[in-house]
């Protein structure tokens, strides 16, 4: 009776689903055993497959495109015809992995393996889960004739995770026409569980800059067994002690204003209260000093700036010519790395120690929280997870959600392939996801893109 009853529940929430499962499982699979790792991999292959898919399944041929900069690093987009009403809605998640060594897992991290209720393998959580189900759901539009009231676009990318070909920067520079929407869907959402209990669902809306500093100072040198006071390893080192007791002042924006509102709701007594005060203001000092107690608030609520690295001297029985330390930087958006050097250099108080950035960052705006996403956000969740919070984040990382922003498509992460916090296994050893969690997100991610498209 209870199975019964169980059943029925699951079959009133989800509705009779096993096709649509089986489908996306098979998609999984296909995309799970082609390695798309940059050392070997080849994500030309992967896009292919899922070309194959679409044609078959009655896709125009000239709605199918696999292209790329380089014979290994090819990207997949496609298109869904709709009724032209409004701008196109974008899908992206990427096709390339961290790279994984057989040695280093318990199972082959390129066989596509369910055990224990896990489906396992390289790019179960980061990010095939994510692109199998854009083509799932393409295909299951399409079986059921559904005319969306925008053209619905898919792209699947090379080099999210490093080489040198990103595929959303080349299909941004090289073939805007192709991926120009009005938003864009994508990973960095994260949705959240812990001990089994799903916690929230969140809404990727913002992500911090990433920007190193070389800093550097220089000395004449000389014999050691003749020491002089001005000697550079000191000088640096008296820098970066400066460094580390400097804090960037509280900044909230948009996005972590309402994060921080929402998240009260889920804690109580102290932090609670500590939230909601700087939501309300966030010049409320002790308020925001309590909480950034914890590195991930700390890094929610300022730029941040650590000492990463240090090198010095030459030789055993010299006086040091240069020492030199890497500073990285998470930029809050609005900062500028200018901004950031210019305080850098103020705080090492020594005009010897010269700061220099690093690599080229890039700027990048929170996307506004559009009413209309957010309120499909929240109604699905809703309705396949009833009581499950909703909250937009900013990701203290980065994604390719950076260049579509820039680009002028604001981007919102959001997976519904929860995963428990303590145990996330993306880039790291034996990465696996929920079979549960896997179909739900399937169906969570097919009803949002249609609710955004109707
Ligand atoms: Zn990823």
């Amino acid at each position: 009776m209870v199975r019964l009853i169980v059943l029925l529940f699951g079959l009133s929430l989800l509705g009779d689903d096993s096709a649509e499962n089986q489908l996306a499982r098979d998609i999984f699979r296909e995309l799970i055993e082609i390695n798309t790792s940059d050392s070997i991999g080849d994500t030309t292959k992967a896009a292919d497959a899922m070309a194959v898919r679409l044609r078959d399944a009655g896709f125009p041929e000239a709605d199918i495109q696999v292209l790329g900069p380089h014979p290994r690093k090819g990207n997949l987009v496609a298109r869904y015809r709709g009724a032209g009403r409004r701008k196109p809605l974008l899908l992206v998640a990427h096709l390339d992995v961290v790279e994984a060594l057989r040695d280093d897992w318990s199972v082959d991290p390129f066989k596509f393996l369910e055990k224990d209720d896990f489906f396992w393998g390289r790019g179960t959580t980061d990010d095939k889960a994510m692109a199998a189900v854009w083509i799932a759901t393409f295909i299951r539009y399409r079986q059921q004739h559904f005319v969306p009231d925008r053209d619905l676009i898919v792209a699947l990318t090379a080099d999210e995770e490093g080489g040198t070909y990103n595929g959303i920067q080349w299909l941004l520079a090289n073939h805007r026409e192709l991926i120009d929407g009005e938003y864009a869907l994508n990973e960095g959402g994260e949705s959240q569980m812990k001990e089994g209990k799903y916690v929230l669902n969140a809404v990727q809306s913002s992500e911090k800059m990433y920007q190193s500093f070389r800093l550097e100072t220089r000395n004449s040198g000389g014999h050691s067994s003749r020491p002089v006071k001005d000697n550079a390893i000191y000088r640096l080192a008296e820098g970066l002690t400066r460094l580390s007791k400097y804090q960037f002042p509280i900044r909230l924006n948009e996005v972590t204003t309402e994060y921080y509102k929402r998240m009260a709701a889920l804690y109580s007594g102290q932090i609670a209260a500590d939230m909601r005060a700087v939501a309300k203001n966030p010049s409320d000092r002790a308020a925001a000093e309590r909480l950034s107690k914890s590195p991930y608030d700390n890094a929610l609520l300022r730029t941040t700036c650590v000492a990463t690295r240090l090198e010095a001297g030459h030789a055993d029985n010299a006086l040091p010519q240069t020492a030199r330390a890497i500073v990285n930087c998470r930029i809050l958006p609005g900062d500028s790395s200018s901004e950031v050097r210019s305080t850098l250099i103020r705080v090492l108080q020594d005009s010897k120690i010269s700061v220099s950035a690093l690599d080229s960052t890039t700027m990048s705006e929170p996307s506004p929280l559009k009413p209309e996403v957010f309120r499909a956000i929240e109604q699905i969740t809703a309705e396949v997870w009833p009581g499950v919070p909703v909250v937009p984040s900013m990701s203290t990382g980065a994604t390719d959600g950076l260049f579509l922003r820039n680009a002028g498509i604001p981007t919102y992460g959001i997976s519904g392939f929860f995963e428990d916090v303590e145990d996330t296994r993306a880039h790291g050893r034996d990465e696996r996801l929920g079979v549960k969690q896997f179909y739900e997100g399937r169906e969570f991610l097919y009803r949002l893109v249609k609710a955004l498209s109707s």
